[in-house]
């Protein structure tokens, strides 16, 4: 079959794919460490798991509304109001199959060929690939260890031409685990209202914060930036719901009525029964969310540490998320041949900083239990030294 034009210039997802293939080797009874995929080890907190459980003894087993669960959307806003300040109504969320597709979504109804979508890297793998499968051209603005991973203001404007149409900020960040403070999210926010632009704020990991780090959201940075945000977001990583596919997206009405329209004519709704799982993780105390981040926390130190005390790895402390990047350049090689050795003599899994822009990165997701990190850590020190 001759495929179509749009998905020759995709490439597949390179997270997936490592861990798939790290999946299938521990299935083999290879001994794997996979620091690949950013997916909790936690599972789901149990009364979550309970209000899924209910929905289904109470018959929640048929369609829904293509936009959600009255109630999920409804808690959704009240989230967005008390966490982030947002003043959002249901009818401005969309509940979608995980943040992923919330992103999707938006490409979709928002991107016609030839807009342009600034994209600072390093970048979550699928970002470039949704703009492109919409039609639209991703304009990547690259970033440095010495910047702390971040766009400045004066990178953005100069990145702006008549054809933007949409800035991607997501913080804390996939990979690199950087936060933005609020002030530079003001910055950012000034340039963004000054030029008539829209951003999308990705804002899956807002809760993985550390030592004190702040999450502003853009929109609330000014009632201007309000107007130009969308948010993107999702239950899959602070809520250990990573197989559950729940996410949102909330905007200008226009928006998620187009991008309801979407799902209207793809998914329709989001499984029925795991959107009262999703009700539940908002409604219910917040401690799950809480211990979860004191053993991530935990867990940020002893890989920072491990992989500060290999020669020839640099590595910046993160502030969020559960991934460190460290820099590889010093050892002569690109992060595929990299990663590919790493897996293959020592049975350790990274996914290559390329697949998020940056070759001289690779990215280790320390969602994972502490022996696995002391253990992996321990190889990953016998690799860089096999090489020296
Ligand atoms: N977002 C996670 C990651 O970057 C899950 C995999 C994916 O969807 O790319 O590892």
């Amino acid at each position: 079959m001759k495929l179509a034009a749009r998905v020759q210039q995709v490439t597949p997802s390179m997270t997936l794919a490592i861990d798939t293939k790290a999946k299938a080797m521990k299935r083999e009874g290879i001994d794997v460490i996979s620091f690949s995929v950013g997916e909790p080890d936690f599972d789901t907190p149990t009364h979550i798991r309970v209000a899924a459980e209910t929905a289904l003894e109470q018959g929640k087993t048929r369609y829904g509304a293509a936009a959600g669960e009255p109630r999920l959307r409804e808690v959704i806003a009240q989230k967005l109001q008390q966490d982030n300040g947002l003043c959002y109504g249901a009818e401005n969320i969309l509940v979608t199959n995980g943040g992923k597709h919330s992103l999707f979504n938006l490409m979709l109804a928002a991107i016609e060929p030839g807009d342009e979508v600034i994209i600072p890297a390093p970048y979550w793998v699928s970002y470039p690939e949704m703009v492109k499968l919409a039609g639209g051209t991703p304009v990547i603005v690259p970033t440095t260890l010495e910047s702390g991973y971040k766009i400045s203001p004066e990178q953005l404007r100069q990145a702006v031409t008549p054809r933007t149409k949409l800035f991607v900020l997501n913080s804390p960040s996939n990979p690199t685990g950087m936060v933005y403070t609020p002030a530079e999210i003001r910055a950012l926010a000034t340039v963004i209202v000054e030029l008539d632009l829209w951003v999308v704020s990705d804002e899956i990991y807002e809760k993985l914060r550390y030592g004190g780090a702040e999450h502003l959201s853009i929109g609330a940075a000014s009632p201007e930036a309000y107007d130009r945000t969308i948010i993107s977001s999702g239950f899959a990583k602070s809520y250990a719901m990573t197989g559950w596919r729940v996410g949102f997206l909330a905007g200008p009405l226009d928006l998620i009525k187009a991008t309801t329209t979407i799902q209207g004519h793809s998914t329709s709704n989001v499984c029925t029964f795991a959107q009262y799982g999703a009700i539940a993780a908002y409604e219910q105390p917040q401690d799950c969310v809480q211990e979860m981040l004191t053993a991530f926390a935990e867990r940020r130190q002893v890989i920072l540490e491990a992989i500060n005390a290999i020669p020839g790895l640099v590595c910046p402390q993160p502030e969020g998320a559960f991934y460190v990047f460290p820099d590889i350049s010093q050892l002569g090689m690109g992060s595929i041949d990299f990663c590919d050795k790493l897996l293959d003599t020592q049975q350790v899994a990274a996914v290559p900083g390329i697949a998020f822009g940056a070759d001289r990165c690779v990215r280790f997701s320390y969602a994972t239990d502490l022996e696995s990190i002391r253990r992996g850590m321990d190889r990953l020190a016998l690799f860089v030294k096999s090489l020296g």
